[in-house]
């Protein structure tokens, strides 16, 4: 993929507050700093286009992308902040559904997990509504470069019993080193059918 123009377009929290469905869509979830920001800058090759780490408590929002003027990222907000209010944390679930459910447009969320740390509930429920909604699913594991190579096939293995999902399904990922980029470029692309 070569990225011309990595545009935000707008926050939104509500249906009638999202840009229209106009160009096919990727989001982009998991739970708070597990690398989500870090990865879709390193995708668009833009430092600082996604701005990285939440402040707890703070609102939490759909971010809209346009890239290249062809397609959508949408940066959805992570979960599993534990300083984040309960008032907050209560919105996440019917935000999430509601934008699963009612966006024709979006092709495929990339779901990603940490590699030093086993999926929780909330990893558990995304991946169930996303099978309930049949939205195919990109696993990304992050992080990669935290743990040596010798090493990683033990920790990627409590991810595949927790989420029941084969070894080929995921994508190994590493913002310092890049690793995994083309392949999860290749895969979006494939998602939106470019
Ligand atoms: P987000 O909350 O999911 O958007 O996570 P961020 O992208 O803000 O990353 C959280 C923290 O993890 C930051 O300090 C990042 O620099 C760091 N981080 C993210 N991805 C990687 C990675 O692949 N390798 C390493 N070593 N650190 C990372």
């Amino acid at each position: 993929m070569i990225v011309r123009s990595a545009e935000f377009v707008k926050s939104a929290t509500r249906p009638d507050n999202y840009p229209p469905a106009e160009m096919p869509e990727v989001a982009f979830a998991g739970r708070s700093n597990v690398g989500k920001s870090s990865l879709i800058n390193v995708l668009v090759n833009r430092r600082g286009l996604v701005r990285t780490s939440s402040t707890p408590g703070r609102t939490q929002l759909l971010n809209f992308f346009d890239i290249n003027g062809t397609f959508s990222l949408v940066d959805l907000p992570g979960y599993g902040f534990a300083k984040v209010p309960l008032a907050v944390k209560k919105q996440w679930g019917p935000m999430i559904r509601t934008y699963l459910g009612g966006r024709p447009s979006l092709k495929a969320v990339v779901h990603l997990v940490d590699l030093r740390r086993v999926p929780n509930e909330e990893d558990l429920q995304l991946l169930d509504w996303l099978e309930e909604y049949e939205i195919p699913t990109i696993p990304v594991i992050t992080k990669a470069d935290k743990v040596p190579r010798s090493r990683r096939e033990r920790q990627i293995k409590g991810i595949l019993e927790a989420t029941g999902l084969p070894r080929d399904a995921f994508t190994l990922f590493s913002a310092i080193t890049r690793e995994g980029r083309d392949e999860i470029w290749q895969r979006i692309e494939a998602a939106l059918g470019l």
